[in-house]
């Protein structure tokens, strides 16, 4: 230790500080503790046990939500022993799967969807049951974070014994996410969560995901100042089942209105869609809680009319056998492109094509080995 700068004080055990020395006046600094290294020189740091997939598959169908969390977990994980125990779990719980209502919430940042689901979240638990919140960030891939699904976003329920909410996971392309996210649904199932509420961000694709493992597909808008359909994509109008218009309170109230007659109109001009069922537009206000039951009055209709005319058993097996193609294409691009020496040979294929030598096509084929 330099004498210079500190003197060790035996008597307090620690190092006085030279300007606390008689020279100095005016200020004197005080000193500071040094710190034992460990205050329990026997506490080992915790260490989580892992357990098997039988384990988690039976705690998970017992309801237990630190291991359906800790599977969830497994489910995220981008560790290949992870990913193969994960796998084992799935297909253990896949049985007991299925038996919820899985709803999709979508909506602009600022719509009002974190308010919105504590409302019906808890609107949704009054009739007993369970509930798990889940979410779909596509920005979370450059983020490697997420506010979507966030536990403070949702106040109430969050502190509700019976609803399990869970941020979207980080890692991956939006189709990767967007499988993991399905994955959990089953597994939440399992354990007995008889309602499933899926949110994203009203952005484009990732709305598509969310539509591809949900039954009822909610948007929610909020009405601006005339220009309520500008900046909506056909494509996400053309996937919902409902829209629900937000902040209809207090002087909002006639624009919320105007907006659901808009709305109205612009979803006659769209095709029927494949349920037969019409989409209705409500307004409602999920701050002030006004319409909440209506809007779950129309949710109900929605699942008995879709019960009744085959469409849930239907759409249910049409986004399995989606999700089965999308992972082949995931997986064969994945597995394409991770081989170590792919990126020597797309190097020299693109040299190729960029110089004309070779056309596009067969460089393809050359290196998907076909040619
Ligand atoms: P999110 O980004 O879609 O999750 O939106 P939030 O739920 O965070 O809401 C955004 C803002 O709108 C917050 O300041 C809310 O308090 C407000 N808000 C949400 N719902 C309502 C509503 O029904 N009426 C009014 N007046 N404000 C609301």
């Amino acid at each position: 230790m330099d004498n210079n700068t500190t003197s060790f004080d035996p008597h307090h055990g620690h190092y006085e500080h030279p300007e606390n020395s008689a020279e100095y006046t005016g200020l004197t600094v005080n000193s500071g503790v040094i710190q034992p290294p460990c205050v329990n020189p026997y506490m080992k740091p915790r260490r989580r046990r892992s357990f098997t997939p039988a384990e988690l598959v039976e705690g998970i169908l017992k309801g237990d939500v630190t291991m359906l969390s800790r599977a969830v977990t497994l489910v995220e994980s981008v560790a290949p022993e992870h990913q193969a125990m994960a796998r084992e779990v799935i297909e253990k719980c896949l049985p007991y799967s299925g038996n919820s209502r899985r709803i999709g919430i979508t909506g602009v940042p600022g719509a009002g969807k974190s308010t919105s689901i504590d409302v019906f979240g808890l609107h949704v638990l009054r009739d007993g049951g369970k509930l798990a919140v889940l979410a779909i960030d596509p920005s979370s891939e450059r983020t490697k974070g997420s506010i979507l699904g966030d536990k403070t976003r949702m106040e109430k329920l969050s502190q509700h014994p019976d609803a399990f909410i869970r941020p979207s996971p980080s890692a991956g392309s939006l189709g990767g996410v967007a499988r993991k996210t399905r994955e959990t649904i089953i597994l939440c199932e399992a354990a007995g969560y008889n309602n499933v509420f899926v949110e994203t961000v009203g952005v484009g694709q990732s709305e598509t995901a969310v539509h591809s493992m949900v039954d009822f597909f909610m948007l929610i808008q909020i009405a601006g100042a005339g220009d309520e359909l500008q900046g909506i994509k056909r494509g996400i109008m053309e996937m919902a089942d409902g829209i629900v218009i937000n902040k209809a309170d207090g002087d909002n109230i006639d624009r919320a209105r105007l907006a659901q007659a808009q709305f109205k109109s612009a979803l006659q001009l769209l095709p029927a869609p494949p349920s037969g069922w019409q989409p209705e537009v409500l307004c409602y206000s999920g701050y002030y809680e006004i319409g909440i039951d209506e809007v779950w009055e129309m949710i109900d209709r929605y699942f008995k009319f879709i019960t009744d005319n085959g469409f849930f058993e239907r759409q249910r097996r049409e986004q399995a056998r989606y999700w089965m193609y999308e992972t082949i294409d995931s997986e064969l691009r994945r597995r394409f492109y991770d081989d170590s020496d792919r990126a020597a040979a797309l190097a020299n294929a693109e040299r190729l094509v960029l110089s004309n030598r070779l056309s596009p096509f067969t460089a393809a084929l050359q290196l998907l080995g076909e040619e």
